[in-house]
């Protein structure tokens, strides 16, 4: 999965780890590849249904995921992907089809698609800067209590609120707003973007824990400054 150029976040971390002299492979798992589980680091993308089914199918039937996470591998699970990882999301019909259960999360329809700028306060330990990012979804994700939030939204919808519950749902302190989901060593939001184009802070996070090194020397990219401001402001508008 990967719509909306999702998959350039496996490029970002390439070359943020190049800029600092490390040398990287990207491994791309199609339907037809059993999922090794010997990456530093793992991203997925977002989808629709049809292959949302398909890669949860394929994840469950070969989990190499599943064996990284057990050993404290990172995970970056973009909208679709949130919902894969998650104990079950339902599909446009009203079915539920199941997902890899390695995040308590369970995500239903809302009652209107979620398109937009997404502006996120993060609460993750590490994370300082705003997080901002597009979202597209039709689903609402709701937090169980294994499960904590990326962040608070401050502008866009996040995680959101299923069809016909009140507004308390993504396991959030009643009225707020939460956005994604962090449990263990997965990181999962409903931010494209490519999320790591837009929030260098985060991809540096998760490089800094697949090397297993406290911090990375700083790189300056004034385009990537640019975007953030740009895009931070068309959401204030
Ligand atoms: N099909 C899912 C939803 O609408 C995910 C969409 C996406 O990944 N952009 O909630």
């Amino acid at each position: 999965m990967g719509t909306y150029g999702d998959d350039g976040n496996s490029l970002i971390l390439r070359q943020r780890l190049r800029w600092r002299g490390y040398d990287a492979e990207i491994v791309r798992i199609t339907l037809d590849d059993a999922v090794p589980d010997s990456c530093d680091v793992y991203t997925v993308g977002g989808g629709e249904d049809t292959a949302q089914k398909l890669a949860s199918r394929h994840l469950s039937g070969s989990p190499g995921v599943q064996r990284a996470v057990a050993r404290g591998v990172p995970v970056l699970a973009i909208c679709a992907g949130m919902q894969v990882f998650g104990e079950w999301f339902m599909v446009s019909d009203g079915s539920r089809a199941p997902g890899l259960g390695l995040l308590d999360v369970t995500t239903s329809p809302q009652a209107t698609r979620s398109i937009g700028e997404l502006v996120v306060a993060p609460e993750l330990a590490g994370l300082t800067q705003t997080l901002t990012g597009f979202e597209n979804h039709m689903g609402a994700t709701v937090l169980g209590p294994d499960a904590a939030p990326l962040g608070q939204v401050t502008s866009g919808v996040g995680n959101g609120v299923p069809a016909g519950e009140p507004a308390r749902a993504g396991g959030s302190v009643e009225g707020t707003r939460v956005e994604g989901v962090v449990q263990g060593s997965m990181i999962a939001t409903y931010m494209h973007g490519p999320v790591l184009a837009r929030n260098p802070e985060l991809a540096d996070l998760l490089l800094c824990r697949a090397l297993g090194v406290d911090s990375l020397p700083p790189v300056e990219v004034p385009a990537v400054e640019q975007l953030r401001r740009e895009r931070l402001t068309a959401a204030r508008r």
